[in-house]
């Protein structure tokens, strides 16, 4: 892979455009795989980290948290960890031509909330792709080899990407911490990505939707997501 290069997509500057550049293809090391992306989500978060106004991100770096692609080479195997947490997906037996989405947030391994798989909630991430290591708005993306999930070839690259944040947060918004019951009439407020993934978690657990967005096309897509009504 020597001398082999890529394109990605740069946040040089707080408030700036991203500018394309070239690099170096990064090689795996043990524990990783190279992907070559095939979809990246632009999530709302990402303006926010353009802009300053959430977090600071380290600069110049590379957004892009909701990847998809596909492998392309595996680094060795890691090491034994002394960590015991799960990682999200399983990827024992990753392999090149693997369909995968590359979950974003990478704990520590060691506490308790990773020990019980909750990496999301893990106090002291050992990375967050995206947000302060360089992420998927790339041709190629360097993925731990942990943090990735099989896709089945019959789910499209660009919908398996947004499962990686805004449809996980809408599964555990419906399930964990609304847990929404079946034949339950639910609110969303907000059809963007997230509303529009609690609309289509919620309506497969049996709920009735009633959307609400200022914004006539999200109401439309709520709507042909499955919600019952759409208000203004
Ligand atoms: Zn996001
Ligand atoms: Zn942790």
């Amino acid at each position: 892979m020597t001398g082999e290069v890529m394109r990605v997509a740069v946040l040089r500057a707080l408030g700036g455009p991203l500018e394309l550049e070239t690099r170096p293809r990064p090689v795996p090391g043990p524990g990783q795989v190279l992907i070559r992306v095939r979809a990246a989500g632009l999530c709302h978060t990402d303006l926010h980290l353009v802009d300053g106004s959430a977090v600071t991100p380290p600069l110049p770096l590379v957004l892009g948290h909701e990847i998809a692609g596909e492998v392309v080479t595996v680094g060795a195997s890691p090491s034994p960890s002394p960590g015991t947490g799960p990682g999200p997906g399983t990827n024992s037996r990753t392999e090149p031509g693997d369909r995968v989405l590359a979950y974003y947030y990478e704990g520590c391994r060691t506490c308790a909330w990773c020990a019980e798989g909750s990496e999301n909630l893990c106090p002291r991430p050992a990375a967050k792709v995206g947000f302060d290591s360089d992420g998927g708005l790339a041709e190629y993306y360097l993925a731990s080899a942990r943090s990735l999930v099989p896709i089945a070839d019959s789910v499209p690259f660009a919908e398996a990407a947004v499962l990686g944040c805004s449809g996980t947060t809408a599964v555990r918004v419906v399930r964990s911490v609304a847990r929404v019951a079946p034949d339950e009439t639910v609110v969303v407020v907000g059809a963007g990505g997230v509303g529009l993934s609690v609309i289509q978690v919620a309506v497969a657990d049996g709920a009735r939707i009633l959307a609400i967005d200022p914004h006539g096309p999200s109401r439309e897509q709520a709507l042909a997501f499955g919600a019952a009504g759409a208000l203004d």
